[in-house]
């Protein structure tokens, strides 16, 4: 067979000079496009560390595990620099290197001369979207003169305000955030970012009536649905805080009423996993007698495979066989605001009947509490499980 030689083959030349031209394009086309991004930059800076990270998902210690905290609540209480609570979602890092790690926006604040970083204190409340950094009154007008530099992105408002004993800088946001703190060289360095850039498992909890909203209650206020879920959620919160594997936001920790709406707005906000809302079932003697555990689900939620009917099955079945009661089924509760809107497998557990005085007495028991507790967290561990299986 005759081999055919290609032309490029008869003009090296020619190909080298083409190849060398393609190179060039090649090279102009790098440099053009660094130029416009670091003018992009100029103009937008609280893009810098977004863009800086961005794709790299940084290899340093593999970003703590692909860019993931483990949750380090002590650090939060902690003893270098104190939040005042246990919350999630805050966390310390080393220097200013560490911090450029994390994803997120970032602002700094030059701190008063003399401030030692264990003076100040943060707290986030996040169900107001609120970060507020507590300090020492004495620095107030200082401190009240050293605007947040850089901090732009998803921010509502700030403002300082003068206490007895304190100062605090209290900075609204349009989102909930996730923060992550160093201080270097006299200036303290805030990144934020969604939570879920910094964790892998996200849970909300909703303990269903807390404040002023008793729920349902008994003749004489002997069960009251509020105390019960509050008790058990307690149990939830204790343990929750103990463990490094799993954020999970509460909707309240404290006695307190949020809407429905904030409360899945909550979960939405953050890209939660699940969603779970606690709640006590009630029927008045007019209306018949019935005890036991049900748990509605949102039959319109047609994701797949991991959906509200999936995780409701799972509580009802691990949920009503740890606490001993009936065994009701789950029930259709699409038209239940909390599982209507959310963007997650979300369900809402009633945990007993407080009007029948088997199932008041059981749900009422610190023992049978603590069981009630495990078994959520039973359920939401293997979930979380399951769902990573896809
Ligand atoms: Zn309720």
């Amino acid at each position: 067979m005759k081999k055919k030689r290609g032309k490029w083959v008869k003009h090296p030349v020619l190909a080298v000079f083409i190849v060398f031209i393609m190179l060039l394009v090649f090279a102009l086309v790098l440099v053009l496009h660094r130029v416009i991004d670091k003018q992009f930059l100029r103009q937008h800076p609280e893009y810098v560390d977004v863009m800086e990270t961005a794709g790299e998902e940084t290899d340093t210690e593999k970003n703590r595990q692909n860019g993931k905290n483990e949750i380090d609540y002590s650090v939060m209480s902690g003893t270098v620099t104190t939040v005042s609570e246990a919350t999630p979602g805050q966390a310390f890092v080393a220097d200013k290197k560490a911090l450029s790690l994390f994803r997120g926006y970032m602002f700094h604040i030059v701190l008063p001369e003399g401030i030692k970083a264990e003076e100040l204190r943060f707290q986030d409340d996040y169900m107001k979207r609120r970060l507020t950094i507590y300090y020492p009154v004495e620095y107030f007008e200082e401190f009240s003169t050293h605007e947040p530099e850089g901090l732009m992105t998803d921010v509502k408002r700030w403002k300082y305000k003068q206490g007895v004993t304190q100062g605090k800088l209290a900075i609204t946001f349009s989102k909930t955030f996730a923060f992550h703190y160093c201080i270097e060289d006299g200036v303290l360095y805030v990144k934020y970012g969604s939570p879920s850039y910094y964790y892998d498992d996200i849970v909300v909890i909703d303990p269903g009536h807390g404040g002023e909203d008793y729920g349902a209650y008994t003749y004489n206020q002997s069960y009251i649905e509020k105390d019960i879920i509050n008790a058990v959620n307690n149990y939830l919160y204790y343990d929750y805080i103990k463990q490094k594997k799993i954020m999970v936001y509460f909707t309240r920790v404290e006695d307190e009423n949020y809407s429905l709406a904030q409360r899945i707005g909550l979960a939405n906000d953050i890209n939660a996993d699940l969603f779970i809302s606690l709640h006590c079932n009630f029927l008045t003697s007019w209306q018949g007698a019935a005890r036991g555990v049900e748990t509605a689900y949102n039959q319109k939620d047609a994701s797949k495979p991991y959906n509200s009917k999936w995780l409701a099955e799972k509580l009802q079945n691990t949920f009503s066989h740890a606490v001993g009661l009936d065994n009701r089924g789950i029930i259709k509760g699409a038209d239940l605001k909390v599982l209507r809107l959310a963007k997650m497998p979300a369900c809402l557990l009633e945990m007993g009947f407080i009007s029948d005085s088997v199932d008041a007495a059981t749900l009422s028991n610190g023992s049978m509490q603590k069981r009630a507790a495990e078994a959520i967290e039973q359920v939401v561990e293997e979930a979380l499980e399951e769902m990573k299986h896809e």
